[in-house]
Parts: C-alpha cells; sequence; structure tokens
C-alpha cells in the first residue's frame, strides 16, 4: 500500500509550487485590492498572458487532457498534488483546461466534436461554461425544466439557468435540457447540449456579483436553435456524463481545500511565534497549539482521504460515498481552519490585506456548488441505511 504521489507525479507537484511561488503569488497584493475596490478577484489580460506562456513552456498545459488532442494523459491522482499546488494563492489562475467539463467532453464526445470542442479545449484556446442549475432546481438537478425540443434537424431550446460560472466569457456552454419530460433524469429523459457563444436565444441577463470575489450568470433561452450536431453523448443520457463531470469537480475542490488549509496553517505557525500577548508568545497558548495540532491532522486525513478517491477513479471504481465524504469533509475543514487563522490574526484576520477572508468566502461558496453539504450528507447516509 502506498501513501505518498509517485516520484514523477511529486515532481510536477513541486513544479506548480514553484509556478505558484514566483508568478501567482506576486500578483496576489493587486488581486486583494481589486476584489476590494469591488471589481472582483481578477488578473488583467496582460496578467493572464504573461501566466499562461509562462505556465505552458513549463509544461503544465494539457495535463490531464488525452494525448491524441496533445494532452499528457495524466491520472486523476496525479492532479490532486497539482490542484493543491494551485489553490495555496487567491490569484485566479486555471491551467488549462479546467479538468471537469475535459472529463464531461472526453466521456462524450463524437468525432466532429472531438476536433471541433475537445481538441481547443485541452489546448487552451477555448474556455468553456456549464449550465445545469436554474431558479427552481439547484441541489436537485433532476428537477430542471428547461426543455430542448427536436424540429428537423435542429434542437429548440427554452428555459433558464441560473448560477452559471464564466457563462458570458465562454466560447461554449454545455447546457443540460430535458428532452423527455415521461423520462425521470436517470432513466433518460435529460440531455447535453454544446452551445456556441453568440447562438441567437442564449441570453446572458444578469451578471451576479458572488461573495468570494466571484461572478455567475443568469441566462434566458429564448428559443435557441442549434443544429442536431449539438447534441453531447447520447439523447437522454446527459445525467451520467455530467455526474462525472461534478465528481471531478468535488475531487479537485477536496484538493483545493487541502492546499488553502495547509496555506491558513502555515500562516498561523509563522505568526503565532512572533505576536505576544500579556508577554507570552501567541504559540505558547494552548487555544493556538490546539488549532495547529487539529488543523494539521485534518490536513493529513484529507490528503489521504482524497488520494484514495482519486486512486480509485482511476482504477473506475464506484467512488460516490468516497466522493461525497471528501468533499463534506474537505470544505468544511477548511472552512474551520481558515477561520482559526483570521482569528490568530485577530484585527489584522479581518482586514482585506490579508488573503484569509477571500479564501474564507471562496470555501463558503464550494459549501454550496456542486452540491451543498448536506445533500452529500445524504448520499454517504443513504447507501450506508439501503444495504
Ligand atoms: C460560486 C458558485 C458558482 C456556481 N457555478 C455554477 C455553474 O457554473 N453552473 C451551474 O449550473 N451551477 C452553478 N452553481 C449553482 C450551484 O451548483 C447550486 O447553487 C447548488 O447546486 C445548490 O442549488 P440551490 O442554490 O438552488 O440551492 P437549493 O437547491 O435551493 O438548496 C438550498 C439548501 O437546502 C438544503 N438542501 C437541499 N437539498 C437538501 C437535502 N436533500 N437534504 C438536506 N438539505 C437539503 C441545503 O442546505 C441547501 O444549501 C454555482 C453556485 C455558486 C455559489
Amino acid at each position: 500500500m502506498e501513501f505518498e504521489l509517485s516520484e514523477e507525479h511529486r515532481m510536477l507537484k513541486d513544479l506548480v509550487a514553484r509556478f505558484v511561488r514566483d508568478e501567482l503569488m506576486p500578483l496576489e497584493k493587486s488581486v486583494l485590492e481589486r476584489e476590494a475596490s469591488g471589481q472582483g478577484a481578477i488578473i488583467t489580460e496582460e496578467e493572464k498572458k504573461v501566466l499562461d506562456d509562462k505556465s505552458r513552456e513549463l509544461g503544465l498545459w494539457g495535463l490531464d487532457a488525452p494525448a491524441d488532442v496533445g494532452g499528457s494523459d495524466l491520472p486523476v491522482l496525479a492532479m490532486i498534488g497539482v490542484e493543491e499546488e494551485i489553490s495555496r494563492t487567491v490569484t485566479p489562475y486555471v491551467l488549462p483546461p479546467d479538468s471537469p467539463n475535459l472529463r464531461m467532453l472526453m466521456a462524450t464526445v463524437n468525432e466532429e466534436q472531438r476536433q471541433r470542442y475537445l481538441a481547443p479545449y485541452a489546448n487552451g484556446k477555448a474556455i468553456s461554461a456549464i449550465g445545469i442549475s436554474e431558479p427552481g432546481a439547484g441541489a436537485d438537478p433532476a428537477a430542471m425544466t428547461t426543455r430542448a425540443v427536436r424540429e428537423g434537424d435542429e434542437w429548440v431550446i427554452n428555459g433558464r439557468k441560473i448560477w452559471v460560472s464564466r457563462a458570458a466569457e465562454a466560447d461554449f456552454t454545455i447546457l443540460m435540457a430535458v428532452t423527455d419530460r415521461e423520462q425521470g433524469a436517470t432513466r433518460g429523459g435529460i440531455s447535453a447540449f454544446l452551445i456556441d457563444k453568440g447562438t441567437p436565444g442564449f441570453n446572458v441577463v444578469r451578471r451576479i456579483p458572488m461573495i468570494g470575489g466571484a461572478f455567475t450568470y443568469e441566462i434566458a433561452l429564448e428559443d435557441c436553435r442549434v443544429p442536431a450536431s449539438a447534441l453531447l453523448g447520447k439523447q437522454g443520457q446527459g445525467f451520467a456524463p455530467m455526474q462525472i463531470r461534478l465528481s471531478t469537480r468535488r475531487v479537485q475542490m477536496a484538493s483545493w481545500c487541502i492546499g488553502l488549509s495547509q496555506r491558513a496553517l502555515d500562516m498561523i505557525c509563522d505568526y503565532a511565534p512572533q505576536r505576544r500577548t500579556f508577554g507570552t508568545p501567541l504559540s505558547e497558548r494552548q487555544a493556538i497549539q490546539w488549532w495547529v495540532a487539529d488543523a494539521a491532522t485534518r490536513i493529513h486525513a484529507c490528503r489521504l482521504m482524497t488520494y484514495d478517491a482519486a486512486w480509485k477513479i482511476d482504477q473506475k471504481r464506484d467512488v460516490r460515498s468516497e466522493i461525497s465524504m471528501i468533499k463534506v469533509f474537505g470544505t468544511e475543514m477548511a472552512w474551520e481552519i481558515i477561520d482559526h487563522a483570521m482569528q490568530t490574526f485577530g484585527a489584522m484576520g479581518m482586514t482585506k490585506e490579508l488573503p484569509l477572508q477571500l479564501m474564507a468566502s471562496q470555501v463558503r461558496n464550494m459549501r454550496i456548488y456542486d452540491g451543498p453539504s448536506e445533500v452529500h450528507r445524504w448520499v454517504v447516509a443513504r447507501s450506508l441505511l439501503r444495504r
């Protein structure tokens, strides 16, 4: 039994750690200032270009993309270390391509879609969004009502999506819609479609500022006509690949929570010995020592659980429960550890000059998207109680 990343995957993790230290960390101050002034936690186009050039030069693009579209075909396990390192800073940067939609495309595209969507996506030439949530269907996506009706060689889509990240910027959006009202989501009623940016009837109606310096969008689908070839995967079989996509994000999120928690713990360990109150360094207070010990213990546990889930995914095993466990464990762990770091820093921890408040808000979002914690606990309990 191995509890560590292989030498090759550890070297990759170290390389990403250096990229974060040398390229992303220096931008953090500007990102915090932009977020504090209401612009969101963003980097500029120029900054992004420099980061893109550097990360591509380091060979950090297409890490888990298929080799035949220029990727390195790395397993999920290798990506845990990558995601852990990239999340240690609040400078928002995604090593192209973002894994969730990549995995969904890999499971569904036909040859034409492979060339038109998967290849440019894998090569960092296209960005994508996913439209699942609706005003009346979030935690329970099977309750969605957006409809796609076949008319000749076209699909006509009507409905509303909300909370969709990157919807206005994405070159294409993977949109989930009901194609057979009689069938439930898992029995063949929901399909996925590829909608190109600028398609008439795909109307971004609202940009919604979220906590954590993020933005999402509301989309009105009004007689949005797409060709038959826009169907992604088999008609009525959209739910299973959508779950692949959601699971990929959940594992990624657990990895991000490890990185965020480690950063918060490192900040406590650097600061507590220096700060004296009542004549004694904070590091000599039992309250702080217990936060440090508990944080280290939980980070260790989360890392092992996440390696375990990733390894099982690579072995093609059913990991629904494990994924729900790490999504809840990771996000709640990070939330508490960051909160303890904010408490340790006192008033300084309440400022927008330190990254802690932004880290906390990002984790707070994570406790909602890709399934709220309560739903994931329910998934774990249901599988045990059914036995
Ligand atoms: C920052 C951010 C980015 C997002 N990006 C996207 C995106 O790109 N694409 C997209 O499609 N969606 C996106 N979402 C939407 C997200 O996936 C949904 O918000 C989420 O699934 C919850 O749905 P809801 O908000 O409708 O909450 P609801 O479904 O109304 O649930 C509200 C609350 O009810 C409780 N609850 C619900 N079901 C149960 C249950 N079975 N048992 C116990 N309690 C329960 C939970 O506490 C839950 O938080 C994003 C959300 C956020 C916050």
